[in-house]
């Protein structure tokens, strides 16, 4: 492929950070070859705009390496890097006019006049301001500002860009003029342009390729058709576009099974009855008669999105997601086809979580049947159970025995949100206290990346005895 014959201009190598404790980049490897334009994209608080202040010099990573054309530059500051930035706030001299901003980098550099003007013309044009350079930046539109921005950032030929949320201020129209008129001129000025975002169609349209981080961590790096038609689990699949995630059985290679069907698929090396989970996009289900479908569901909810009609579908105990330049009423049995192409198939998101507390009973009574262990510094009771005290116990809580505090007041409080997977029948959250992490299944949505407080319900958790209590002998 083209892109993987240029040269690589940027690599940040294992790139891990902690802010007060916590950890922002874990372990971050990234190569960012020379006239690419890559877009960091993920939700908020994940990372990237950390990632970002590393390649521009204005946060050291506490380990890893930042290579900038193959020298290790972990410690330069920004002005010695060749990196401009675009901010999301233009950060322009409100006393300057268009001329003066752009041509501010090159006086401080000390350019001769006559080169000063002709690089600041040039760059006005290729932004589309030709004329412009008297008015005052206060009397300019948003989108306008934002290309003097862009113009003053190139102007010192960087061979990176580096922009943060550039058209985050701007409406929507004009932010997708925008980023047309970004990619145009990060092509004709044959530039590297690193961008973050957390818009995922932005990420789409204007990318050679696409890195999907979550939590610290890069999910996925691909082009916008890789991730988007290929996610590599759950997270990407769901970030990415519009997605049915659902649990499903992978019976053996091209055999799945999901929502008690068996249909063919490509996928090969999953092993035999191995737990997936399985993406199908919504324009990738196929309305039929119900004799035809492969599955048949009833159709509960139907709008028209103008070029295709969006259908949910209940399918049993799932809600399917499906787009159809035809329509169907409420209320009315359909079936859908899928062709095995169309089903991808994913490992599970599931390693990471743990739902186990190994511990000793604190205190507890026999007659109200209840006992108290100590969790994360915690003290917490759990009801209709009786050990004496100093019994070690190993308690297993399955998803369901978890739930959110509404009311503020929680068995732990301030466990963070780390992602929530619609999985048809509800959504599939992680969440991550100071020692671990959970799964829980919730039927509403909750926020990713906040805190919350967290329940368990004992009377649904398996309780096993791994050390007696001294007294009992
Ligand atoms: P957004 O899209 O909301 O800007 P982001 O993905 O760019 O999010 P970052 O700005 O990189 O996220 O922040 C990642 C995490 O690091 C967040 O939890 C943030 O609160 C935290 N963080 C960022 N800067 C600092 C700082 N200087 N001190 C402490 N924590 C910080």
């Amino acid at each position: 492929m083209e892109q993987s014959a240029k040269k690589v201009i940027v690599s940040l190598k294992d790139i891990f950070l902690r802010f007060d404790g916590e950890v922002i980049l874990n372990h971050i490897n990234l190569d960012i070859r020379e006239k690419e334009f890559v877009t960091i994209l993920g939700p908020s608080g994940c990372g990237k705009t950390t990632t970002l202040r590393i390649i521009g010099g204005f946060l050291e990573p506490e380990s890893g390496d930042v290579i900038f054309d193959g020298e290790r530059i972990n410690s330069l500051p920004p002005n010695k890097r060749n990196v401009n930035t675009v901010f999301q706030k233009y950060s322009l001299f409100p006393h300057l006019n268009v001329y003066d901003n752009v041509a501010f980098g090159l006086k401080l550099k000390k350019l001769p006049k006559d080169e000063i003007r002709r690089k600041v013309k040039h760059m006005l044009a290729v932004v589309d301001l030709k004329g412009y350079e008297k008015r005052p930046v206060q009397k300019l539109s948003g989108g306008q500002q934002q290309r003097v921005a862009i113009a003053r950032a190139l102007v010192c030929d960087p061979k990176i860009i580096l922009l943060d949320e550039p058209l985050g201020a701007l409406d929507l129209q004009l932010r997708k003029d925008m980023q047309m008129e970004l990619k145009e001129i990060q092509k004709s000025t044959q530039k590297t342009f690193i961008y973050v975002t957390h818009d995922q169609e932005e990420a789409l349209t204007m990318s050679d390729r696409v890195v999907v981080m979550n939590n610290g961590v890069i999910e996925q790096i691909g082009t916008p058709e890789e991730v988007y038609n290929e996610p590599v689990n759950a997270f990407v699949a769901d970030f990415i576009g519009e997605a049915n995630i659902l649990n499903g059985t992978m019976i053996d290679d091209c055999r799945i099974r999901i929502l008690g069907k068996e249909l063919e698929c490509v996928d090969k090396g999953f092993g035999k009855n191995a737990p997936v989970d399985v993406v199908i996009r919504p324009e990738d289900m196929m309305l039929t008669t119900p004799e035809q479908g492969q599955l048949v569901g009833v159709v509960e909810k139907v709008t028209f999105k103008g070029v295709h009609y969006e259908m949910s579908v209940r399918c049993g105990k799932c809600e399917l997601l499906v787009h159809s330049t035809s329509s169907a009423k409420i209320g009315e049995t359909v079936g859908m086809r899928v062709v095995p192409f169309n089903i991808q198939i994913m490992n599970k998101l599931l390693p990471f979580y743990d739902n186990i507390i190994e511990t000793e009973v604190i205190s507890s009574s026999e007659d109200e049947n209840w006992l108290e262990f100590t969790l994360e510094k915690e003290t917490v009771r759990a009801e209709g159970h009786f050990y004496p005290a100093g019994t070690k116990l190993r308690i297993t809580l399955p998803p369901e025995a978890l739930s959110l505090a509404g009311d503020g007041d929680g068995d732990l409080q301030d466990v963070y949100i780390e992602s929530v997977v619609y999985k048809g029948e509800h959504n599939e959250i992680i969440l991550e206290s100071d020692e671990r992490k959970w799964l829980m299944l919730s039927d509403t949505d909750e926020q990713v990346a906040t805190y919350v407080p967290l329940n368990f319900d004992f009377s649904k958790a398996g309780f096993e005895v791994l050390e007696a209590a001294a007294s009992e002998g």
